[in-house]
């Protein structure tokens, strides 16, 4: 349905994280204000959030958690090849402990706070998940007196004399277009990491990059930006989730929750590319993107285990702690029975052979089956001489049967694009603001990366999806 007014101080395009903390905010200062969400549901990827980051939260000051800020700073500058903004990076690090106490002032609950993998102690996990917060935002923007309609998209923005005069909307369900009267806009889209065309000019090889959002972060952002003349901006950096099952046959989010995947991805076992050679130190899974990236250095990947790992971890226990993985259990007890279902199913992703040869013969991976001894010596040796895998990871696998799994790589999120000053105003490319035009969250979230999202700093696009959109109204409040 179109909105009640035609005219609004504040529209806010998009009804994700980023959107919906803007809009609370906005409530807050008595804007008065539109969202307006192209999907039929709110929260957008929002919804799926393990948790955001924050330094100096109330959560960490509780549990004795310190961390120097400055060094935070530098840590991520360099992580970044200072591409990042170190300006936009400091004073979003600066606010970020109070972001987080303001979810918990809007009565979002908090399971824990520490670090993920080898990263910074930042990450504060929501209890219930990004569907407890977005359930905890809506009725609090609406309440703020905030409109909220849905199935609704922005098609172009309205400028008159260099200024922001409205917004071309389109009725998702009819298609009918309406111009609203805006003094400002804010770009809260998402990111573009489901449009293939944008994430073509970002990372080779796209058909073995799996997205495992909502489908509907299409970079509308950045188009809308950009057809209002803002800068094209470096396209920043893909979240990516280390490696996936490449199953062309059904959408990625079926097999997040698999032990198979999470044992062909996370237990830094063996991992070959299409010659059937080794390419990397598996446990570079301690850091996803790493892993996303290694993975994306090949033609093509494959996860080797054998009937003795798949056994034991089944039946003993993980070689390796699972990280970034929504299973996180001390054994795989299903993954016997799922590789038995789909190798019944035929899925062409698996493959099991009773010898290395028949294997190698199968995936025509002609090296396997030296890479195979070589690596067995190397770990009878107790060390990766090749890459360096850490000696505890050093698992052998000596009979069969053997099976392998093609690996493709998981997109979380795209960030880049867009660039901003430091009130989240879009800029052209002279470097000046595109006046009342702002972007936040995913769509401004290139600003604290280099070409590699960091993962380093843990629940970073979450905790700037709502401190972005706040930062970008208390401006607004500002110009008022
Ligand atoms: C499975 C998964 C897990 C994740 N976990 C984490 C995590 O634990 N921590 C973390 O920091 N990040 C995580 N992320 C990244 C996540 O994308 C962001 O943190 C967060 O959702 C960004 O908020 P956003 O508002 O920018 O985008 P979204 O929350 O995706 O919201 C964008 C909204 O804009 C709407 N939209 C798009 N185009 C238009 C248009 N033209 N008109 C109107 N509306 C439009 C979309 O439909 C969507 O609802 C995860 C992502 C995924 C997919």
């Amino acid at each position: 349905m179109f909105p009640k007014n035609s005219a609004y101080n504040l529209i806010i395009v998009g009804g994700g994280l980023s959107g919906l903390a803007a809009a609370v905010s906005a409530g807050e200062q008595g804007i008065k204000t539109l969202v307006i969400e192209k999907g039929r549901t709110l929260g957008g990827d929002g919804n799926y959030v393990e948790g955001a980051m924050g330094v100096d939260s109330f959560l960490q000051k509780e549990k004795g958690i310190k961390i120097d800020p400055t060094k935070l700073l530098q840590d991520e500058l360099n992580y970044s090849h200072y591409e990042a903004s170190a300006p936009h990076l400091r004073k979003y690090i600066s606010q970020s402990g109070s972001v987080i106490d303001w979810l918990h002032s809007l009565g979002v609950e908090f399971s824990k706070v520490g670090p993920q993998g080898k990263s910074w102690p930042t990450i504060h996990t929501f209890a219930g998940g990004g569907h407890a917060v977005i359930a905890k935002l809506i009725p609090q923007a609406k309440a703020l007196g905030v409109e909220i309609v849905t199935s609704i998209s922005a098609q172009k923005i309205l400028q008159h004399n260099g200024h922001v005069s409205g917004l071309v909307i389109k009725n998702e369900a009819t298609g009918q277009l309406r111009e609203l009267t805006a003094n400002n806009i804010i770009l809260a889209t998402g990111g573009y990491v489901d449009n293939p065309d944008l994430i073509k000019k970002r990372a080779p090889a796209t058909e073995r990059l799996l997205s495992v959002s909502d489908g509907k972060s299409t970079g509308d952002g950045m188009k809308l930006a950009w057809q209002a003349g803002a800068e094209h901006y470096q396209m920043g950096a893909i979240q990516y989730g280390g490696g996936a099952i490449l199953d062309k046959t059904r959408p990625p989010f079926v097999h997040m929750p698999e032990q198979l995947a999470a044992a062909a991805t996370q237990e830094a076992i063996l991992w070959v590319n299409e010659q059937g050679e080794r390419f990397v130190n598996e446990d570079v899974n301690d850091n996803m993107c790493h892993a996303g990236s290694a993975l994306l250095t090949q033609s093509r990947t494959f996860s080797i285990l054998n009937q003795e790992t798949v056994d034991h971890l089944t039946n003993v226990g993980l070689y390796k702690e699972v990280g970034n993985s929504p299973v996180s259990p001390e054994k795989f007890e299903h993954l016997q029975e799922e590789i038995t279902r789909d190798l019944q199913n035929g899925d062409k992703y698996l493959t099991k052979s009773d010898t290395l040869a028949e294997l190698a013969e199968k995936l025509n991976l002609p090296n396997l089956p030296q890479t195979m001894r070589r690596y067995n010596d190397l770990v009878a040796k107790g060390t990766d001489t090749d890459f360096g895998k850490a000696p505890a990871y050093m698992t052998a696998l000596k009979d069969g049967p053997y099976y392998a799994v093609e690996l493709g790589i998981g997109m979380a999120c795209a960030i880049g694009g867009i660039r901003v000053d430091n009130n989240n105003a879009v800029l052209n490319s002279y470097g000046y603001p595109l006046t009342g035009i702002y972007a936040v969250g995913n769509d401004a979230a290139g600003m604290l990366v280099g070409d590699t999202y960091a993962v380093t700093l843990p629940g970073s696009t979450a905790g700037y999806a709502v401190f972005s959109g706040r930062n970008a109204v208390q401006s607004i409040t500002k110009t008022r």
